[in-house]
């Protein structure tokens, strides 16, 4: 009798060692697949790291210390083969200096992703049409697709979304977080300014259109969203986006307009930033120390490796001091699983904003990011859905954003760029 003692913990033991092999098989089985899986995010904030002189994306980082989420060695430990690069403009003066000073920004920013392209042909390739992310994942390479976060750099001269499309940015939002010539911010306190998109605005749509560019509806007003959805030809994209039935944040999606940008074929990517997750209340202290902070330091790109330390140490103060909420793991599933079972797995992907204050609890940066596939087999969904989602539906609205734009016989852009040669 003084066996069974002994005898029942070995059992017990024996069981748990059952099921920590099968959850150890189950894991390796989740991360096998997602290595098969093209998987593209379409809004990576990466370039911002980019204007750090000292910073360079082969090195692997650490999110603790250097703030950054995305380099080469952590897009290979979380399995992302690539994603749209963001060429990000924040909202600044709409006059004349204004959006001249954004225009020339956009271009060297678009001009720095290029070039660490160009830097890194082993690692890096750049992608311009919907064909090319698969080939240049089975070479090894990271997918590099350029985005246009906020069109602000193009003013009022509706001809420079041509120049940035000869650039290869192939996705393309109207605003940011404030109104601007183009469209209403759903970041914007203040009063609308033309309900919904501008004249120019409208203009825009067209345009991006006959190019052959996929519209980004994120940070757009509702009904600027209404009305892109409404005038485009083509399907549209929420690029990083939350889900408003799980938190209301004027800056995520409802369900009826989920639905909506859902029918006519277009794709919500699922963004991971705490405060679209969950309820994080605003403190008007810390928010006072965060611009006393940005007033010290200017901004980012201007600061040496040492200001960028000292910049980083004092906000995790401010922060330690009035901590805010952080969203986790299951918060950012939550949303994730609210919108496929609102739309289905043809119309999700993923847009976490990397580099841009995405990144929760349990997935601090790009190198977790299997772990998304983990939880989504977990779910239930199967890999045909999670192959949509990863890249199958992104790539689906680039292709039929190009086949419009051939149907309608838009001239080639490099082929007309290109001078011609007298007879
Ligand atoms: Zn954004």
């Amino acid at each position: 009798m003084r066996f069974l003692p002994t005898l029942v913990s070995v059992f017990l033991l024996l069981g748990f060692a059952n099921v920590s092999r099968a959850q150890a098989a189950g894991e390796s089985a989740a991360r096998a697949l997602h290595e098969r899986l093209l998987t593209l995010d379409t809004h990576l904030d990466t370039p911002l790291s980019l204007r750090r002189a000292a910073w360079d994306i082969r090195q692997r980082h650490e999110f603790a210390t250097d703030g950054t989420q995305v380099d080469y060695p952590r897009m290979v430990e979380g399995g992302l083969d690539g994603g749209w690069w963001a060429v990000y403009t924040a909202q600044g003066p709409l006059t004349p200096e204004g959006r001249q000073a954004a225009r020339n920004a956009a271009l060297q920013n678009a001009l720095r992703i290029h070039r660490m392209v160009a830097a890194n042909p082993q690692h890096f390739e750049l992608a311009l049409q919907a064909e090319d992310a698969a080939r240049i994942a089975a070479a090894g390479k990271r997918i590099v697709y350029l985005s246009m976060e906020n069109a602000y750099p193009i003013g009022e001269d509706i001809s420079l979304v041509r120049t940035f499309h000869e650039l290869g940015v192939r996705v393309m939002s109207p605003v940011h977080a404030q109104h601007n010539d183009l469209a209403d911010s759903s970041g914007d306190a203040g009063a609308k300014r033309w309900h919904g998109l501008s004249p120019l605005g409208k203009q825009f749509v067209a345009e991006c259109n006959r190019l052959g560019l996929v519209l980004d509806a994120s940070h757009a007003s509702d009904e600027a969203f209404d009305q892109m959805l409404e005038l485009s030809a083509t399907p549209i994209m929420l690029t990083h986006s939350s889900c408003k039935a799980v938190c209301p944040h004027p800056r995520n999606i409802d369900d009826v307009r989920m639905r909506t940008l859902a029918a006519r074929g277009g794709v919500i990517q699922m963004n991971s930033v705490s405060a679209f997750l969950i309820d994080t209340p605003v403190n008007p202290e810390r928010n006072q120390a965060v611009l006393a902070l940005r007033a010290k330091f200017g901004n980012r790109s201007g600061l040496t490796e040492e200001q960028n330390q000292a910049m980083l140490r004092e906000r995790q103060e401010i922060f330690g001091k009035y901590p805010v909420p952080r969203a986790t793991l299951d918060d950012f599933m939550k949303h994730i699983l609210h919108a496929l079972k609102t739309v289905g797995p043809q119309h999700v992907g993923f847009g976490a904003d990397w580099d841009g204050g995405g990144g929760v609890v349990g997935m601090e940066d790009v190198g977790g990011y299997h772990k998304i596939t983990a939880a989504l087999l977990q779910a239930g969904y199967a890999e045909k859905d999670l192959a949509a989602m990863w890249s199958g539906n992104a790539l689906r609205l680039l292709r039929a954003a190009e086949e419009h734009a051939a149907k309608m016989g838009a001239d080639a852009p490099e082929a007309a760029s290109r001078p011609r040669r007298r007879p």
